[in-house]
């Protein structure tokens, strides 16, 4: 009867966890800045900043070379120097962002 429990606690164990950690990568797929949300296209949002083309949009005027989501200080782990490739931004409700994208709300990280 033991042996018979401890199977069931460790099944039952495995199982959890193994839901834990799809339901944790569905949420974080899920975080995900979608780049033709209404707000993000007026903010001249883009998931790769090597497209931008200042004259092209007005909101993108700001745009600096070299500028991207991993130098913003609302890039969370851009202080730290962080490698991910998506972080938390804390302007778009800490939605996620890639490291190479930009918006027209940039905000350098200060050296
Ligand atoms: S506020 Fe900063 S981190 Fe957020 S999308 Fe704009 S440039 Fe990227």
């Amino acid at each position: 009867m033991t042996i018979v429990s401890r199977r069931v606690f460790m099944m039952k164990t495995v199982a959890g966890a193994a839901a834990l950690s799809s339901m944790h990568t569905l949420q974080a797929a899920g975080n995900k800045l979608d780049p033709n949300d209404s707000y993000a296209k007026s903010m001249g949002f883009v998931t790769d900043a090597s497209v931008i083309d200042p004259k092209a949009n007005r909101n993108w005027r700001k745009f600096k070379t070299g500028s991207a989501c991993s130098k913003c200080q609302l890039w969370d782990g851009s202080e730290t120097g962080s490698k991910a490739e998506y972080a938390a931004c804390s302007f778009f409700g800490d939605q996620w962002t890639p490291r190479g994208g930009w918006c027209k709300n940039f905000k350098v990280v200060k050296s």
